[in-house]
């Protein structure tokens, strides 16, 4: 596995938390989808990537339609 922006092979994999808002004004009225995932990190340039789990990925999907209801039981309400 190599870096996309500097073609590194320096990455290490972390565990990571990451709360993932909505933006703009509507997203203040949506919740936060909390996303616990592998974090690649290229320890020459600072990128870093994640992939957001199927599950969680549906959440951040509905959450762009309003006519669609959201499993939010991984979520935590503001
Ligand atoms: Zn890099």
């Amino acid at each position: 596995m190599i870096c996309q922006l500097c073609s590194s092979e320096k990455l290490k994999r972390f565990a990571g938390e990451v709360a993932i808002h909505f933006p703009g004004l509507r997203g203040l009225n949506k919740p936060i989808v909390w996303v616990f995932p592998e974090i690649w990190v290229c320890l020459d340039c600072g990128n870093a990537g994640l992939s957001v789990p199927d599950r969680e990925l549906q959440i951040l999907a509905a959450g762009d339609d309003d006519d669609m209801v959201p499993d939010t039981s991984c979520v935590i309400q503001r």
